[in-house]
């Protein structure tokens, strides 16, 4: 296997109180696999993959690349964030190249490496351009083309298009699925929108929360690669969202006690509608 995260555990202290955020956390991913986690707000995704990154240290467990522990961050796994945390002050291919200063190339490797990369994001007009120019989605775009500048093996995207419209959504995501398949890197991908892990994904990890914990893991039949829904990807958002109605229950009723009102037996019929937005 090529990334395995072996018994994760990791808590936080809060108010003097001991808060457990993961809870034994067993994954197993294997090369150039896209893989989608999708969970309750607050379960410890991020957590999760600040893990992967080596940001944040675990309390227990290990996460590891070819059987070798992850101790630190590396440019071979790289985070795409939600919020794309460009330089206002630096020109576009300037964002682009600046993790690139830590590698020693020359200039003309380096404008390659830019040009190249923004080729891929469509972005080459406005390689110039500053971020203050741009639409969200392209400023997101060149979050991406800096992450895959690096040429890491190991991408790790933290809902990176939910502050995106729903058109500029579906466009980024077809751009990302052509990404993945041009570059063959593995893929890790948070998000709280079923219908996006359905259809991106070769498998979801579906997350439970108060602790975190994998709940289920679906692996999606191979024709599904593809941006529009059909029969048999709605069924498997069906089985995903009964899993985590359950979880969201359970978090809603903490936080209103008394006040809990949520319907636990309603009709699922229009369930659908639902989908695609956000939990
Ligand atoms: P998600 O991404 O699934 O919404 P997070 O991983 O961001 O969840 O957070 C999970 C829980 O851990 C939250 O309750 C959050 O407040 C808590 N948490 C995350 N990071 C820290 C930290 N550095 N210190 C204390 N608590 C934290
Ligand atoms: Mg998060």
């Amino acid at each position: 296997m090529y990334l395995t995260i072996d018994g994760v555990k990791k808590s936080f202290q809060h108010n003097q109180e001991t808060l457990t955020v993961l809870d034994d956390i067993h994954i197993s991913i294997e090369k150039g696999q896209f893989v989608s986690i999708v969970g309750p707000s607050g379960c410890g995704k991020s957590t999760l993959l600040y893990i992967i990154a080596g940001l944040v240290q675990p309390d227990d467990g290990a996460v590891r690349v070819l059987g070798k522990k992850v101790t630190k961050p590396s440019p071979n796994r790289v985070v795409v964030f939600q919020e794309d945390g460009l330089f206002p002050w630096l020109s576009v291919t300037e964002n682009v190249t600046y993790g690139l200063k830590l590698k020693r190339l020359s200039k003309e490797e380096i404008k390659q490496k830019a040009h190249d990369v923004l080729k891929m994001v469509h972005l080459s007009r406005y390689k110039n351009a500053y971020p203050h120019q741009l639409s969200g989605g392209m400023k997101q775009r060149v979050a991406i083309a800096r992450a895959l500048v690096m040429e890491p093996d190991i991408l790790l995207m933290d809902e990176p298009f939910a502050a995106l419209d729903e058109q500029t959504r579906l466009v980024l995501q077809s751009e990302l699925l052509n990404i993945w398949q041009k570059t063959k890197v593995t893929i890790l991908f948070i998000t709280h929108n079923i219908r996006e892990a359905v259809l991106l994904s070769e498998k979801v990890i579906v997350m439970g929360t108060r602790p975190g914990n994998v709940k289920e893991v679906f692996s999606m039949p191979p024709a599904t690669r593809q941006i529009v829904p059909n029969r048999e990807t709605l069924s498997i958002e069906q089985k995903i969202f009964s899993v985590l109605q359950g979880e969201i229950e359970k978090v809603l009723k903490e936080e209103m006690g008394d006040d809990y009102s949520f319907q636990t037996n309603r009709d699922d019929s229009d369930f659908t509608r639902h989908l695609g937005s956000h939990l």
